[in-house]
């Protein structure tokens, strides 16, 4: 995962380059996830490589996808983190002494989220105590101590990336335990959203890796960062804390991979064609047909390696890639299993054409046998309905 360069001016000239005046997005857990669902493609690469904002670079175009949390679900988790904040962070106090069978009582807090700027500069310095205290907690401190909004940085594709954690729970014999707070209900014991969990679960996993890194830095043992993680959530439909501790082994190393996968941006920018910038797509003062058509242009360029199940849930490009693979009536619309399932066949009307018997060209013969057996078969269950006319050998 570590890279221990910087892009070269001409890289990140060329970075900014493609990405013009499309918003910028900083890494963090969630869009490293989401980056991970769809890196095979190259469009979507590049766009990660520019720290170019996906969800936001067609806003104003009717291919704009509603990414984004409810304003109640912001409001639930700001409730929720004041509630555990309060009255010298007795909640979590509470909540961590009975999670973890250790006495947080008079446990010290640091509090990273206050007395530093709210940016680049902040977030750095915020880094460097991180660093500091992990290492002195790593060597054994008599009392628990918490870190709250610890801060973990690491090269991410040839890039510095600051990845903010809710608190880490430190002292819990001899170990560093990760904690994540999630403001949805867990109801009976259960979480209301699987995927939430998931998600959770995989960015603690992240900042796991990320802390072992951070130990090693400091030449610390990277063991001393606990596989077992806590998420600190509401109980029922209230506010009231309650905590949850969950073994992330396999999910560190699945993201260690992942981070693995991310391309490098020195590389990205070498091999990305000039003509390649999403600054006229983002640009709201063009008609949303030439931003489209500017769109169009970066994908055919590119290349693009359309899959519905990541797309639509990971990348701010989905409708728009969908709608033009639309609008050709390439067999990837419906997938990468069913576009495997049908080699040489250019488009959607000729897989319906070889369905009615259309003699095969030698490309689509493997596919035309199976496709002309699925079309007969349908046609007996469906023949009213269908009214289709086959053609005889
Ligand atoms: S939506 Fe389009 S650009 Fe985004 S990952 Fe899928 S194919 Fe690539």
């Amino acid at each position: 995962m570590a890279r221990p360069h910087q892009p070269d001016s001409a890289a990140t000239a060329a970075l900014a380059r493609v990405r013009g005046r499309a918003p910028e997005m900083r890494a963090n857990v969630r869009r490293l996830a989401a980056f991970a669902n769809v890196h095979s493609c190259p469009t979507a690469a590049v766009a990660f490589a520019a720290r170019i904002d996906t969800n936001k670079v067609l806003a104003g175009t009717s291919l704009e996808m509603p990414f984004g949390q409810s304003p109640f679900a912001i409001g639930r988790g700001v409730a929720f983190e004041a509630l555990l904040r309060r009255h010298g962070h007795a909640e979590l106090r509470r909540v961590l002494s009975e999670g973890l069978d250790t006495d947080f009582s008079l446990a010290a807090i640091e509090n990273l989220r206050e007395g530093y700027q709210p940016n680049r500069t902040g977030l750095h310095m915020r880094a460097t105590v991180t660093q500091t205290r992990m290492a002195e907690i790593a060597d054994g401190p008599a009392e628990p101590v918490i870190l709250d909004g610890a801060v973990l940085q690491a090269d991410i594709g040839g890039l510095q990336a600051f990845f903010e954690a809710d608190e880490m729970a430190i002292g819990v014999g001899g170990q560093i335990i990760v904690g994540e707070n999630k403001s949805w209900p867990v109801v009976d014991g259960k979480p209301t959203d699987d995927d939430a969990l998931g998600a959770a679960l995989d960015q603690a996993a992240t900042y796991v890796l990320l802390g072992r890194q951070t130990l090693q830095q400091e030449g610390v043992d990277p063991s001393k960062m606990s596989d077992s993680v806590v998420l600190v959530t509401p109980r029922n439909t209230g506010l009231a804390p309650s905590l949850h501790r969950q073994d992330v082994s396999s999910r560190v190393r699945r993201i260690k991979r992942l981070l693995n996968a991310v391309p490098d941006v020195q590389e990205t920018a070498a091999e990305t064609p000039h003509e390649v910038t999403f600054d006229e797509v983002a640009d709201k003062t063009r008609h949303e047909s030439l931003r489209l058509a500017s769109f169009r242009h970066i994908t055919d360029v590119l290349g693009t390696v359309y899959d519905p199940a990541n797309c639509l849930t990971s990348c701010g490009f989905a409708w728009a890639c969908r709608q033009r693979l639309f609008a050709d009536g390439d067999p990837a619309v419906v997938g990468g299993a069913v576009a495997r399932a049908l080699p040489g066949i250019a488009s959607l009307g000729r897989v319906a054409e070889l369905s009615h018997g259309a003699p095969a060209s030698n490309a689509e013969a493997p596919a035309a046998i199976p496709l002309a057996r699925a079309g007969r078969l349908y046609d007996e269950v469906t023949p009213r309905a269908t009214g289709r006319q086959r053609r005889t050998a």
